[in-house]
């Protein structure tokens, strides 16, 4: 197994200076990263050609001295300038590790790509290798850590005290603290800047060690595509202790979680109610009741016919915290996949997400009215009632040749596209096929990209027939 060849350590530089020797872009990037830390940042180069403004260093324009090693911690040698042999001669002199950018083979310490939560912090080195490596793996762990997770670390170290004096026993201290950095209540809270409920919530975890309440998260899976969903969804779902999902949420994303996580389906099918909603709501109050973080997963965005709403009303009447991350709605991902734009200037100057299961007459004809004046509509649920649903539209007065296109499992692989007029939905048009279906409807419609779409029939055997019973 190959070995390291550095050895990474957390170097202290509160109070001392870091020195950086040249004024061009390069000094200025590694400028960008002391000025991170609490110590003092000093720049010297003869001519200081980068725009420092902004960052707090002190500026040398000026031939680096020795006397500027003075209290340094670490020395940075960028750009090209007539000292930089004899900068490094004299900090090595002094015992202060230098870097020469760009030169690993005259470094002492690599800089690593840096994911700063202060004070939490990660550090991604590739011994100078491939820094653009590190930079991509430190992106991803980016997007894994919340951006209050310093405060959180903070809030911890505040407590420290309190919980040393209330806590005798190093096993209830590790539970306290345990309970601390996974308290929904906690994160919900800071999650919103409210640093005063996080404070009183930390407190209250301490008074009834029991006030681990759990919290719920109605999350937005999207379409299917596991980099279709949010970063705050991927964050959320590695920190579930149970996640309750729907069946039509993709299994690559439901096994995004923990390993460990608990998964319930709760999958309601059509026609094949397993769960009623009152289950699914009783089952999270109590998985929330027991402490736990709850997951509660849905396809694509959770407020847009996901039922969220009786579930956060059951949520709120119970006293359960809860919040949404939303996702990409099956219309938004069927209109990605056709490059369809569901609002134009001058042609659609809407859209409706509307469902045709159990539309009554009334609302059809409201659809049909708004699509008459051009807005688009992206109808879900409708696979098995397409042809009543288009003639009813067509009852109501809409145009038979308006624009259709139907995206069959949209922002998936495995989608399928058709295309046609309103009218083709009537009768005798394709069989779709398996997965959920996605009707968009409007004269923005025709300004997608469906060549790859199957027509809905064959228009010209169609008008042949015709022209025959004429
Ligand atoms: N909350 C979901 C909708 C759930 S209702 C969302 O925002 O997308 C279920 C209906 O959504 C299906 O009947 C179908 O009309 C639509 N749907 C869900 N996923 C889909 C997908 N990948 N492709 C096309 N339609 C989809």
């Amino acid at each position: 197994m190959a070995r390291l060849g550095i050895f990474p350590v957390s170097y202290k530089v509160r109070g001392k200076q870091i020195l950086i020797i040249g004024g061009g872009v390069e000094a200025l990037a590694k400028a960008r990263l002391a000025v991170k830390t609490e110590a003092r940042v000093r720049v010297v180069a003869p001519q200081i050609t980068a725009d420092f403004s902004g960052l707090d260093v002190e500026l040398a324009e000026r031939r680096f001295a020795e006397r500027d090693l003075v209290d340094t911690a670490l020395v940075f040698i960028a750009d090209a300038g007539p000292d930089n042999a004899y900068a490094a001669e004299r900090a090595r002199a002094h015992g202060i590790p230098v870097n020469v950018v760009d030169t690993p083979e005259e470094c002492d310490f690599f800089t690593p790509a840096i994911v700063d939560r202060a004070p939490i912090s990660v550090a991604i080195s590739s011994e100078g290798d491939a820094p653009v490596l590190a930079r991509l793996i430190r992106a991803r762990i980016e997007a894994l850590l919340p951006l209050h997770l310093g405060a959180l670390a903070g809030l911890a170290g505040r407590m420290r005290d309190r919980v040393m004096a209330a806590l005798p026993g190093g096993d209830d201290r590790r539970h306290y603290f345990e309970a601390l950095l996974t308290s929904g209540r906690i994160e919900h809270a800071l999650e919103a800047g409210d640093d005063a409920e996080a404070e009183s919530a930390a407190e209250a975890l301490l008074e009834a060690q029991d006030a681990t309440a759990g919290s719920v998260w109605l999350v937005g899976a999207g379409p299917g595509a596991e980099d279709l969903l949010t970063l705050r969804a991927q964050r959320v779902l590695q920190g579930a202790d149970v996640i309750v999902h729907d069946h039509l949420v993709s299994d690559e994303v439901v096994q995004m979680g923990r390993r460990d996580a608990e998964r319930i389906a709760v999958g309601k099918a059509k026609g094949a109610h397993s769960f009623t909603q009152k289950r699914i709501n009783d089952l999270l109050i109590r998985l929330a009741r027991e402490g736990k973080r709850v997951v509660r997963l849905k396809s694509g965005d959770p407020m847009v016919f996901g039922r969220a709403g009786e579930e956060v009303a059951a949520l709120r009447k119970a006293g359960i915290g809860y919040s949404i991350v939303p996702g990409v709605t099956a219309a938004l991902a069927a209109a990605a996949d056709t490059a369809t734009p569901v609002t134009l200037r001058k042609v659609s100057s809407g859209f409706v997400f509307a469902t045709a299961h159990g539309a009554n007459d009334d609302e059809l004809a409201h659809w049909a009215a708004l699509a008459h004046s051009g807005v688009t509509l992206g109808i879900y649920m409708s696979k098995s009632v397409a042809g009543r649903t288009a003639s009813a539209l067509i009852g109501e007065g809409l145009s038979p040749a308006l624009p259709v296109g139907i995206v069959v499992n949209a922002g998936r692989a495995d989608r399928k596209t058709y295309y046609g007029e309103l009218g083709d939905l009537t009768g005798g048009h394709k069989a779709f096929a398996e997965g959920p279906a996605l009707i968009l409807i409007g004269a923005a419609v025709a300004e997608g990209d469906w060549q790859q779409a199957e027509a809905l029939i064959d228009r010209a055997a169609r008008d042949a027939a015709k022209e025959l019973v004429a």
